[in-house]
């Protein structure tokens, strides 16, 4: 019956008072909530509270994808900026 959050142990040190992690400089606001990313508490590792390992893989995925649909979008304009200009 002792368990204050449902999230998983901290895979540093094993405790399990966790707190979700509600903005992030790599996925803003929704990218730890699609990954459950919590922080320990007691030595402020950060990771992911649903299967208690690294999210780092995660993360670099998120940061990757989202720097590809950026660079798609940033691309896709820049051609169509490209055509209309010359015609
Ligand atoms: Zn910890």
């Amino acid at each position: 019956m002792q368990n204050p959050t449902q999230y998983a142990p901290c895979p540093s040190c094993g405790q399990s008072n966790a707190k979700k992690v509600s903005y992030t400089w790599w996925g803003g606001a929704l990218g730890p909530n699609m990954f459950t990313h919590v922080k320990c508490q007691n030595c402020g590792t950060q990771y992911n509270g649903k299967t208690g390992q690294s999210n780092q893989r995660n993360i670099i995925l998120y940061f990757v994808g989202s720097f590809v649909i950026a660079f798609c979008i940033c691309g896709g304009l820049a051609a169509v900026n490209f055509l209309l200009q010359s015609q």
